[in-house]
């Protein structure tokens, strides 16, 4: 019998990666090409992100990847001094959601910004960060 391969490739994702298997796991591969990818619905064209294999509107499974590009509109963000297990050692960082309009992003501040320059409504962009754990996620610079 032949050995089926596991793929597994989303265990690289964030500082505690929740799940190795996912049906969006190409997601991972866009990472390293630093590239953040949401999907979106070729039947009906919602957008999605984080990125889903499955449409809930229509049902569709046919999707395509699409670049996380141009800056998001800052909605909402709050500093975290404590976090769930595992995250301890990232500490403090500041979680937050910004608007592209058809999508949100949910995430995390890059470390290098100022706490006295982030404010509602500012534009920022999602970047490809490397954790020095070597996992990788994604985090929102300035434009
Ligand atoms: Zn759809």
């Amino acid at each position: 019998m032949a050995e089926k391969k596991v793929d597994d490739r989303f265990k690289k994702f964030g500082t505690v990666s929740f799940t190795s298997i996912s049906k969006i796991n190409d997601f991972v591969d866009y990472l390293e090409q630093n590239k953040v990818m949401g999907t979106k619905c070729k039947s009906c064209g919602l957008t999605f992100f984080p990125p889903r294999a499955d449409c809930y509107k229509c049902l569709s499974s046919n999707m395509e990847w699409f670049e996380v590009s141009g800056n998001g509109k800052l909605l909402s963000f709050s500093k975290l001094e404590y976090g769930p297990v595992g995250f301890e050692k990232d500490l403090p960082y500041t979680i937050a959601i910004l608007d592209y309009g058809d999508y949100k992003v949910f995430g995390r501040l890059a470390t290098e910004l100022k706490e006295s320059d982030i404010k509602v409504g500012m534009e920022l962009k999602t970047v490809v960060n490397s954790l020095p754990n070597g996992q990788l996620n994604y985090v929102f610079q300035k434009a």
